[in-house]
């Protein structure tokens, strides 16, 4: 158990799995955390093995890390098959990898278009597929698919924008599709949330995206887990095929 379980008692995810793409760090790293301490074993699955691990050193419950790119589907099937031959069951899938390659449009690269469409459209497409077939099974799951509000589309994004618009209509059509299985799939749409992803913006930028916040700070990881952890419990059992925004009011 974690501490943060025994302090409060409150563990709505007790005995279920859940796996979280590019937890290492984060806010991937911090739903990963939340999750746990609300009673779920997490597989932490990012391409940075050693950072994965000490994510999942911290949040207990025997929680473990594996190494994934989700941009190799072969690489995701294999990974998948393994984790169900050792878990038996994953009830939750929170696709939260991605990568950013900004560029004007007049400059961006077929390489950063590429790039960015593979990890953050395919990787959750294949995660989606590989996981999502074994929920059927189990008629069960749980997905949260990390979109961006960067999807209503973004200057210098043009990748970025796209590929987090595919996250939201895959996810309504998947939440559709697997409905009749007691299956939830739902986006989410974080605003400007301080983490390594944006802390590498220039200061101007940084502080322009700041302008554009009501509640008037950046987001923290936790502040995004909170969401996800409800969507990832029976308490949500009634929301499916949603985008929610997560971003103290911003609008791009
Ligand atoms: P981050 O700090 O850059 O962390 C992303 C994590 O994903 C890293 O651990 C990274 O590993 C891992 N990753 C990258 N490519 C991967 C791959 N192919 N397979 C598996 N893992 C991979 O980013 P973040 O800010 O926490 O963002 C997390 C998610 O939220 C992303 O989907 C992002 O688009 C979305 N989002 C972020 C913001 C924001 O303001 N931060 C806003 C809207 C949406 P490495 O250590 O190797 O890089």
């Amino acid at each position: 158990m974690t501490a943060s379980v025994e302090a409060h008692g409150y563990a709505p995810l007790a005995g279920k799995n859940a796996v979280v793409t590019g937890a290492s760090r984060g806010i991937g790293e911090g739903i990963a955390r939340k999750l746990a301490s609300r009673g779920a074993k997490v597989v932490v699955a990012d391409v940075n093995l050693s950072a994965a691990t000490a994510t999942a050193d911290a949040c207990g419950n025997d929680s473990f890390a594996v190494e994934l790119n989700v941009a190799d589907p072969d690489a995701v099937r294999d990974s998948v098959s393994d984790l169900v031959d050792k878990l038996g069951h994953i009830d939750i899938l929170v696709n939260n990898a991605g990568i950013n390659r900004d560029a004007m449009l007049h400059k961006m690269t077929d390489e950063e278009w590429d790039a960015v469409l593979a990890v953050d459209l395919s990787g959750e497409f294949y995660m989606c597929r590989e996981i999502g077939t074994h929920m059927r099974g189990n008629g069960y799951g749980r997905i949260v698919n990390v979109a961006s509000a960067s999807w209503m589309g973004n200057i210098g994004q043009t990748n970025y924008a796209a590929a987090k618009g595919g996250v939201v209509s895959l996810t309504r059509s998947i939440a559709k599709e697997l409905a009749r299985k007691n299956i939830t799939a739902n986006a989410i749409c974080p605003g400007f949330i301080d983490t390594e992803m944006t802390r590498g913006m220039p200061q101007h930028l940084f502080d322009a995206q700041l302008d554009k916040i009501p509640l008037g700070r950046a987001g923290q990881p936790e502040d995004v887990a909170n969401l996800v952890a409800f969507l990832a419990s029976d308490d949500a059992a009634y929301v499916t095929g949603e985008v929610i925004n997560i971003g103290g009011g911003y609008k791009l």
